[in-house]
C-alpha cells in the first residue's frame, strides 16, 4: 500500500494537530552478549533440540512498523501497533 510521508495528526506532546513526518523503523542490531542471547547460544551448543516450538509455515506479509514525529517539537510517537501489509512505501503528497 501506498502512505503519505507527511500527515496531519494529533501530537501527544503539543496537544494539538500538527505537521508529523512518517518513518519506518529500521531493525536493531542484535545484542550479542544480553542474558537470553548467552542462554540461547548455550542451550544451541551440542545435542539437543531448539528451545522453544518453531511454526510450520511464515505469514505471507509483515506489520509495518511506523514513528511519527512531529516537526513542532521534534519528538516521535506511535500510534496503533501497525497493521498487516505486503507492500508498504511511503509516497510524497502535496
Ligand atoms: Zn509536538
Amino acid at each position: 500500500m501506498k502512505f503519505p510521508k507527511k500527515m496531519r495528526i494529533l501530537c501527544p506532546h503539543c496537544k494539538k494537530h500538527t505537521v508529523h513526518e512518517v518513518e519506518i523503523t529500521k531493525k536493531k542490531p542484535r545484542r550479542t552478549m544480553a542474558q537470553g542471547q548467552r542462554r540461547f547460544l548455550r542451550k544451541m551448543k551440542g545435542y539437543g533440540s531448539f528451545p522453544r516450538p518453531q511454526p510450520d509455515h511464515e505469514k505471507p506479509t509483515k506489520k509495518v512498523d511506523l514513528r511519527y514525529k512531529c516537526t513542532v517539537c521534534g519528538k516521535k510517537h506511535m500510534r496503533g501497533s501497525g497493521w498487516r501489509a505486503k507492500k508498504f512505501e511511503l509516497v510524497k503528497v502535496d
